[in-house]
């Protein structure tokens, strides 16, 4: 039954890449999106595992690959990563073997998804079927699948990967890499690095954010694609929305007058997607007001699969605003 599989997913993909050796390592980003989508989608078929599951597991390890020691940059189109000894078994003695039926024995993760007779974890169809067998010992439902991610990394990522899965599946594409400038050229604003200081609105030991001064009302945009994590009231940050993008960025939206009508957790929203309006909220029981100037605190943490830290927005914040007047 698995060699059936395994057969009719190297026919299809013969027949829907044949391009797939010869540009994907040096093709174009978009022509890697073109044929990663693809791979996906076969394994759908096969597997019946939804492909935006698969796109946003492979989108989660490719960005916390950067920020781990621990974990090498994967090349190749498909950036999940299995370490010698899972992809051999842990007891293997000989944790570079490829030979699948020594892997199956031992238990590895490792398989043959392209046919060649060898399990190579840099393979990127080998690698693809392996985290899907994988995947399909829980069932291919969305309960089952957050079983299977939270058994295979833990709960918060898990969480992350089904709202990167949310995403992907809303756009139905995963060229979703733009961002923007939250304050819409148009209107006055003004702000310095002010990420760290001891002294500033919306931290609580140090400043985890950049204040970009404005006057009420003024609309506050998503910088990203992402997905409503938070919505509602916070002691110090007043009104605030956190979004999740799709590189395990948190964004965070502080000090609002009010939110966007209508939006909610849960809600999918782009770069520019208006998500509330500057206020002073804050720093008191719901409703507090005007303590302070008007201003969004705006703030970007990190999550590498373990935890979570704020890092300083101002460079993208110069970078997005130059983008935002360079552009007619
Ligand atoms: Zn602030």
């Amino acid at each position: 039954m698995k060699n059936f599989f395994t057969i009719l997913l190297i026919l299809t993909i013969i027949i829907s890449f044949p391009l797939l050796n010869v540009n994907a390592r040096e093709g174009e980003q978009q022509n890697i999106y073109r044929i990663r989508m693809g791979l996906f989608k076969n394994i759908e078929t096969i597997y019946q595992i939804p492909w935006y599951y698969l796109a946003a597991i492979d989108q989660f390890e490719r960005s916390i690959q950067p920020v781990r020691k621990d974990i090498p940059e994967k090349k190749g189109l498909i950036a999940i990563y299995f370490t010698k000894e899972k992809w051999a078994g842990l007891l293997h003695p000989d944790p570079d073997d490829q030979n699948p039926g020594r892997i199956q024995f031992f238990n590895g993760f490792g398989v043959d998804g392209n046919g060649d007779g060898k399990a190579n974890r840099d393979d990127d169809l080998d690698v693809l079927v392996a985290f899907s067998n994988f995947l399909l010992r829980y069932g291919t439902t969305e309960q089952a699948i957050i079983n299977g991610l939270k058994e295979y990394y833990n709960e918060q990522s898990a969480k992350i990967i089904l709202e990167m899965a949310a995403i992907y599946k809303n756009y139905n594409r995963l060229d979703l890499t733009g961002r923007v400038f939250p304050i819409p050229r148009w209107f006055n604003y003004s702000y310095q690095s002010t990420w760290g200081d001891t002294r500033g609105w919306g931290g609580i030991r140090i400043h985890e954010g950049t204040d970009i001064f404005s006057s009420y009302g003024t609309p506050v945009r998503s910088v990203s694609h992402g997905y409503v994590e938070v919505l509602g009231w916070n002691k110090y940050g007043g009104w605030r929305v956190g979004i999740r993008g799709l590189n395990n960025i948190y964004y965070y939206y502080a000090h609002l007058s009010s939110f966007k009508k209508g939006l909610k957790v849960g809600d999918i929203v782009k770069p520019g997607d208006i998500i509330g309006y500057v206020g002073s909220s804050g720093y008191g029981p719901p409703g507090t007001q005007g303590k302070f100037p008007p201003h969004l605190h705006f703030g970007m943490y990190k999550y590498n699969g373990r935890y979570e830290w704020s890092f300083d927005p101002t460079p993208y914040l110069r970078l997005w605003e130059k983008n935002q007047y360079s552009k007619r």
